[in-house]
């Protein structure tokens, strides 16, 4: 087992950098539409709070060039001011003299979060100087961010290695729980994949598939499988580079003897057409896009998640933030909700859909990681999460 933030003694007083995965998604107006990240933080930044250790938070927002206002974290502060019981403070950079001056004036238990780390380049390609940089302004680091322990950044890969660390509360949770999912007998393994990010996730997909005996796939990702079938996908969303690689999973889960199942039918728009009202089909023609998975298709998958022993969703169904498109994500999460399953539940969008459809209540374990659950319920560990201490008994 990891070393937890219960395992630090003596904290008062000292500076405490605690990366955070506070990636929300955001609205035109820059409100925060799901704050599930920051509410599932709150216990870690609280107990940090009350030992009076000082607490610099590290995070990213989306995938930014360089700095870019609309990915500020600035909403985000604003959200701890008004949630948290102790004094919060902004940096709008990370390193510097006004970052340093900051640190210096913050006081016992209170935090400071810093700006958008991905605002740097260095954060991503895990340079060293950056990382000593980081770690120079703190006395201990704490990764709680699960959904980028599956990468090997500056502020968790990087700065872990040259400081005392130790996971967060939300990171412990979710080694325990994913560690139930993957030594939970019961079979078959269900594992509903759909979501947009196909070109990260079909990498992890490949080794994944030796885990699970049933693969459900659908969602953006479904047009690049059914493409690589030879079937017509018209217009809809589609991504050339993972071809050859969703063509490999489904030979290997072939020869592997598991079940991989594509939509059989599907809701499409005529996009010539825009204001024509969306309709289903079984095979799609050149002027069409889908974007959900249609009926047949729902029921099919139910059937599957209904007689499963565990299951693993990431990645919503069609594009659910429409209403018109939300039926197909919302019957699944509905399906896993009354499945009698162990069921994890992962990635920002699905958790969102979750939400949306008012189950969370009913699933196994939401975890926080999209990429990094599938990596950790394939491999047992994640690069990032490698590097921290383990307890001394
Ligand atoms: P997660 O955040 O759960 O890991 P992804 O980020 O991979 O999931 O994918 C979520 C996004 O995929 C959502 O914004 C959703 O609208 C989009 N999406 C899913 N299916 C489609 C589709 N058929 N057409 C367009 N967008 C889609
Ligand atoms: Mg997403």
């Amino acid at each position: 087992m990891k070393r937890t933030i219960k395992d630090l003694k003596a904290l008062r007083g000292k500076v405490v950098l605690l990366r955070v995965d506070f990636n929300v998604p955001l609205d035109e107006n820059e409100n925060i539409t799901d704050a599930t990240r920051i509410i599932n933080e709150i216990p870690t930044i609280n107990y940090l709070s009350e030992q009076g250790a000082k607490i610099v938070i590290i995070s990213h927002l989306g995938r930014p060039e360089g700095f870019e206002l609309r990915k500020s974290l600035w909403p985000v502060a604003l959200y701890l001011m008004k949630n948290l019981k102790c004094n919060v403070s902004f940096c709008n950079t990370v390193l510097g003299d006004e970052a340093v001056e900051r640190i210096k004036a913050l006081r016992e238990g209170n935090v400071l979060l810093l700006e958008n780390i991905r605002f740097y380049k260095e954060e991503t390609q895990c340079d060293k100087k950056f990382s000593k940089k980081l770690a120079s302004m703190a006395d201990i680091f704490v990764d709680d961010a699960f959904g980028v322990a599956h990468r090997e950044n500056a502020s968790n890969y990087g700065v872990a290695r040259l400081l005392p660390n130790a996971v967060g509360f939300l990171v412990e949770q979710e080694i325990e729980n994913l560690t139930k999912i993957i030594e939970e007998p019961k079979q078959p393994f269900v594992a509903l994949i759909g979501g947009a990010k196909v070109k990260s996730k079909v990498k992890i997909l490949e080794r994944f598939i030796e885990k699970a005996d049933v693969i459900l796939i659908g969602g953006a990702m479904a047009y690049t499988f059914l493409r690589a079938k030879g079937e017509n996908i018209g217009t809809s969303i589609y991504y050339p580079e993972s071809e050859r690689d969703a063509k490999l999973i489904m030979e290997k889960a072939e020869m592997a003897g598991k079940k991989l199942l594509l939509p059989v039918d599907h809701l499409v728009v005529r996009d010539s057409d825009k204001k024509q009202k969306p309709f289903i089909v079984e095979s799609m023609k050149g002027d069409m896009a889908g974007f959900d998975i249609g009926p047949k298709t729902m029921k099919l998958y139910a059937k599957e998640l209904k007689n499963a022993g565990k299951i693993f969703w990431n990645g919503p169904m069609g594009l659910f933030e429409k209403e018109e498109y939300s039926q197909g994500t919302i019957a699944m999460a509905q399906a896993i909700a009354s499945s009698k399953a162990f069921s994890v539940v992962g990635g920002g969008d699905t958790v969102s859909a979750v939400n949306k459809a008012g189950v969370a209540g009913r699933i196994g374990f939401i975890s926080t990681g999209g990429g990094a659950t599938l990596e950790y319920i394939e491999k047992g560990s994640l690069p990032a999460l490698d590097i921290i201490q383990e307890r001394v008994k």
